[in-house]
């Protein structure tokens, strides 16, 4: 359950730390019913008995979105076009209502084609103009003051306060469409909005992958019932799937809009300075005429710029077409930058300048952004690579090559058409040929340097390939310390099959030295940092041991990911990874990735044996894989920074004996760890509890915002006593405790260790 008192970060990665009733599920169950058996006696106003008006898929995402916006209640719907239809539909003939004259484009078509016809009287007044907003205001006539802020597409900020009060003492509610500037950002209803709305397709869901809305009010008045009811009569309900996918997207929100703002920030300075340009819209700049109430307002300026080129229509067309990585196309607030020329886009007249281009700024490096808008301005086409939080975000820019999509589909096919002159060609049947996999195992050998990458059911169906591919009386060596059920299946399965295991201590190079058998040795398998004791292993130095014996070395980079730690780049052959944890990082599929340095015969192999056994990923949890791949490098890196702010305060802490943390300077493997890992070192650390096990047990009790739950990597933090878990044959300390540190606010985290690390002696 959600603390009072958490900060939004929290709340977000942990998503108010719903558990699944019936499991402990950390992630929630998608629940596709459409009915539900009911007691005869239940009055009917009570329980679930269809699924148009309710899903137990909204109920997590719904209180998250209400204590996000400090509202009494919010609602999930089909789009942010039917919150704004609903907003109308709760009216009455006769009603009056003040609009914007400008603002998002929809809203026109919608009062053009329906409302008017519902006999509601609309006015427009000019946007940000209260003066003349109050001049048009009826009172006790008109029941709506509508305001979209920052606006569309000028950016400009309007005054929610001094709206509120000219409006409540007129006897009218404000509602805002606050879809550019989502919580935490700006919270409209502290600011006296009654109503919020949001196209949630945009920053709230954030993967460009689901069409839907919000709506949220202040009080839960008659008016909010008759919204809620309209969900239920006209329909306009978000699928479960869709609600599930907008919870996940959430998870980040914090995370993303940080970078988006970063990047936004940084590239309307750009554009400012830029002679190829006249005007910059973004509340960020002290020039924007509504700078100052924007820093009253709001606690960041969002992530979408406007600006206008010095030229006509044409100039501003041609640098339209002419950026590369920032695509042409419409809506906002994904992982990928946007640029769009509002005039042809809005299609009606549009007060829009000619000479004006939007942009929804995303989570790619902002150099990249500002090389790529330098060249459309300057009419080239810029040939920069990819930087990688480029190519995270955009899924290395690759769209759909029917329908130019910017998230590429999920293919559920089992078997494909063909071509008998060319049969099997590219696609057979879908064992482990689905286009499904391309993107993210292309986008994970990209990111770990690698030639190619292949997608495994879990991780441990990815080291189990490595060893499948060997032959009774071929020798394997493999460090002491590792992931733990890869122990097991070296001793309860692979030793079975007549392959010999020869285990050495964790890290020591000489140790190693001596276990290789030259010629005979074909595996060397590391895993550094090592669960659960971090024990560091220069990279450089194993893989020079095991290319000498003519062993193919292995490295379990699950743990540093390919953002802090790349072995492939230090001598490894092949990377592996559980993309379980920090791949996915969202706890939500289990999945396992190899990546090789190049094709070599031991790897084609390898690939084969996937073909053959068929512990393959199913093209839903790839699809999910690489929608979380687009947030890979803004989750390590908060998880990694939260994680070094902790080992820094547990460092010395009565309740803790050692911190092991490749961070500390203090640590042994650190200054191996600095020499080959980059940006920090990663989410995982643990610790060792002063009152042994006994401490060690009690403080684990304890945790609450942390959740004692195996497993790791995930947005949320996880706590767990591993020799509890690894059973009595255990290497691991009694007294240790492992952290899985998430994305949340690092003060809560710090909190929850405080409380939880009490007297334990
Ligand atoms: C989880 C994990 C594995 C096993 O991966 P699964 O996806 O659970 O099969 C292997 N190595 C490390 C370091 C892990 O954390």
């Amino acid at each position: 359950m959600a603390g009072k008192g958490q900060h939004t970060d929290t709340l977000l990665a942990q998503a108010l730390g719903w558990l699944e009733e019936t499991t402990g599920g950390v992630t929630p169950a998608i629940q596709p019913a459409t009915t539900y058996v009911r007691d005869p006696a239940m009055p009917a106003s009570e329980g679930l008995w269809y699924s148009r008006p309710d899903n137990p898929c909204y109920w997590q995402v719904e209180a998250l979105l209400a204590e996000l916006e400090h509202a009494e209640a919010a609602m999930v719907t089909g789009s942010g076009s039917a919150s704004m239809a609903m907003v109308f539909e709760a009216l009455h003939t006769g009603n009056h209502v003040l609009m914007p004259h400008y603002g998002y484009g929809g809203i026109h078509y919608l009062i053009g084609d329906m409302i008017n016809a519902w006999g509601i009287e609309i006015d427009t007044y000019t946007t940000g103009d209260l003066d003349d907003m109050a001049a048009k205001l009826r009172p006790g006539v008109t029941k709506i003051v509508w305001v979209e802020t920052p606006s569309n597409a000028e950016l400009v900020i309007v005054d929610v306060e001094r709206v509120a009060e000219l409006a409540h003492e007129a006897g009218a509610r404000v509602v805002v469409d606050a879809t550019f500037a989502p919580p935490p950002i700006q919270r409209v209803l502290d600011q006296g909005a009654d109503i919020v709305l949001h196209s949630a397709t945009k920053f709230l869901n954030g993967h460009s992958d689901v069409v839907c809305g919000t709506i949220a009010t202040r009080v839960k008045d008659d008016y909010w019932h008759r919204l809620d009811r309209m969900r239920m009569r006209s329909g306009a309900m978000l699928g479960p799937f869709e609600a599930w996918l907008l919870l996940r997207g959430l998870r980040t929100l914090h995370l993303r809009m940080e970078q988006a703002q970063r990047n936004a920030q940084k590239v309307a300075a750009f554009l400012d300075s830029h002679t190829g340009v006249t005007k910059v819209y973004y509340p960020g700049l002290p020039s924007h005429p509504t700078h100052t109430m924007a820093k009253r307002l709001m606690t960041g300026f969002g992530a979408m710029v406007s600006f206008e080129v010095d030229g006509d229509e044409a100039y501003a067309l041609r640098v339209w077409g002419a950026t590369k990585l920032i695509k042409n196309a419409t809506s906002l607030g994904g992982p990928e930058t946007l640029i769009e020329h509002r005039r042809s886009s809005d299609a009606y007249d549009s007060p829009v300048p000619v000479n004006q281009l939007r942009l929804s700024i995303g989570l790619e490096d902002g150099d990249d952004l500002i090389a790529d808008l330098d060249a459309a301005l300057a009419g080239r086409t810029s040939n920069r690579p990819m930087a990688d939080a480029t190519k995270m975000a955009q899924g290395l820019g690759w769209t759909s090559s029917d329908h130019k999509a910017v998230v590429l589909p999920l293919h559920l096919a089992s078997t494909y058409a063909t071509d008998p002159a060319s049969y099997g060609k590219p696609y057979a049947y879908a064992r482990d040929q689905n286009p499904t996999y391309e993107q993210p195992e292309a986008l994970i050998a990209e990111l770990e340097e690698g030639e190619q990458a292949r997608l495994f059911g879990s991780g441990m169906a990815a080291a189990s390939a490595v060893f499948q591919a060997l032959k009774a009386g071929d020798h394997v060596v493999m460090q002491e310390t590792l992931y733990w059920a890869l122990r097991g299946l070296m001793a309860s399965v692979v030793e079975g099959w007549g392959i010999e295991v020869t285990w050495f201590p964790t890290g020591d190079l000489d140790a190693l030295q001596e276990a290789v058998r030259p010629g005979e040795t074909r595996i060397v398998w590391l895993e550094t940092p090592a669960n659960p004791t971090m024990t560091v292993t220069d990279i450089a130095a194993a893989t020079a041991i095991a290319r000498e014996a003519g062993a193919v070395s292995v490295v379990d980079n699950t743990f540093a990911t390919p953002l802090h730690c790349r072995p492939l780049t230090l001598g490894a052959d092949i990377v592996m990874h559980s993309a379980t944890k920090y791949l996915n990082g969202h706890s939500d599929i289990v999945a396992g990735v190899l990546i090789a340095r190049e094709t070599t015969p031991f790897w084609e192999h390898v690939c084969h044996i996937r073909h053959m056994t068929g512990a393959i990923l199913g093209p839903f949890e790839a699809w999910l894989l690489m929608r979380g791949l687009r947030t890979l490098g803004l989750r390590v890196g908060r998880a990694s920074e939260n994680a070094m702010a902790i080992a820094l305060h547990l460092e010395g802490h009565d309740g803790v004996a050692e911190v092991l943390y490749p961070g500390l300077s203090s640590f042994r493997g650190h200054n191996i760890a600095g020499s080959q890992m980059s940006g920090g070192f990663g989410g995982m650390l643990s610790i060792r509890i002063k009152g042994g096990e006994a401490g060690a047990r009690k403080a684990w009790a304890r945790f609450k915002l942390f959740k004692i739950a195996s497993s790791l990597g995930g947005v949320e933090s996880l706590v767990e006593h591993r020799a509890t878990v690894e059973g009595p044959e255990s290497p691991v300390p009694d007294d240790l405790l492992r952290l899985s540190v998430g994305v949340e606010h690092v003060d809560d985290l710090i909190a929850d260790l405080e409380q939880a690390l009490q007297k334990l002696g």
